[in-house]
């Protein structure tokens, strides 16, 4: 077994090979992974004030700034998924994000007008994207974006590349809950919203794919006995208040598994099924009652715990 465990992408990421051609191109391989989460991690961040992200955050409003090819790429991707979502999936969230995460260090909750102050700048039509200069711009002062619902996917699918072009053949690759699976069928867990880290309340057998998961349990303070989640509503403003505590999205694109994720944790169960069956995944749901279904591709692989 080659392993290695690494904070970045504002997690702690996990990867662990089982089966390989080589075992020094494997090791090498996993090595060149691990320097990849890292670099996309000093690109990608908004909380890196160097990070290209970073840079395209505080000239909005007033210049367009050059990204390198893994932003562009994410940027357009976004942008995709925001319009498959109605919106649902905003990177133009990080206002938002910024005005709750100030409200959280204090624990207090926002005023309806700094809500709906912030919400103004939420639109990821005003992500403009050059394609001939390679170059990305907000157009309206004061907006931000983030990468925070989307870039675990894409490294992960990056990790998993990676390691197949070193000879891999079997790993558990697991950024922060982001998992891809190479080679025969490994258990990922369904985490139980109320329980500690860890302690599951299903299980999904997962062969040569990948996982992602969207909760409420996953950052979030409280105030007067009110939960205040991390996964914003760009509709409201609010933290989403849809029928659901997580949904796991299964499937092949660990990127579009995420960018899913997060759209399907927005808009409940009911309204995010069309998007599920369009990407052709799986899911499952935990709802607010704790109940859990799946998606019919499921049975047989999901087991309740
Ligand atoms: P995830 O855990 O993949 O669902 O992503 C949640 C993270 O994405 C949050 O911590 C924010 O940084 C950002 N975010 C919050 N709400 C949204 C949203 N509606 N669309 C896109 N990104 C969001
Ligand atoms: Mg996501």
């Amino acid at each position: 077994m080659l392993e290695t465990a690494f904070a970045a992408l504002g997690t702690t990421n996990h990867v662990s090979i089982d089966a390989f051609t080589d075992r020094i191109a494997a090791g090498e391989a996993l090595m060149r992974a691990r320097e990849r989460v890292l670099f996309l991690h000093d690109r990608l961040s908004v909380f890196q004030p160097e990070s290209e992200l970073s840079l395209l955050n505080a000239s909005a409003g007033c210049a367009s700034v050059p990204v390198g090819n893994d932003a562009f790429f994410l940027l357009r991707e976004s942008k995709r998924y925001s319009a498959l979502s109605g919106g649902a999936f905003s990177i133009t969230t990080r206002a938002l994000s910024a005005l709750w995460e100030i409200h959280a260090r204090c624990g207090t909750v926002p005023s309806r007008a700094e809500v709906e102050h912030a919400l103004l700048l939420v639109n990821d039509e005003d992500v403009a994207l050059d394609d001939d200069a390679q170059t990305a711009e907000l157009r309206r002062f004061g907006q931000s974006v983030d990468l925070g619902a989307i870039a675990k996917g894409y490294a992960a699918d990056e990790v998993r590349r990676i390691l197949i072009e070193g000879g891999v053949t079997g790993a558990l690759i697991n950024l922060g809950g982001t998992v891809s699976v190479i080679g025969e069928g490994k258990h990922v867990g369904i985490q139980h919203p109320d329980r500690m880290t860890g302690i599951p309340m299903g299980r999904v057998l997962l062969s040569d794919g990948c996982a992602v998961t969207s909760g409420d349990y996953e950052r979030y303070y409280e105030v007067d006995g009110t939960r205040y989640h991390h996964i914003l509503d760009p509709r409201t403003g609010y933290p989403s208040r849809s029928d659901l505590r997580s949904v796991t999205l299964i499937g092949e694109s660990a990127l579009a598994l995420d960018a899913l994720s997060t759209a399907v944790f927005v808009l409940g169960a009911e309204q995010g099924l069309p998007l599920i069956q369009q990407a052709g995944c799986e899911a499952v749901f935990v709802t607010k009652n704790l109940d859990v279904f799946c998606t019919e591709g499921l049975r047989g692989n999901f087991e309740l715990l």
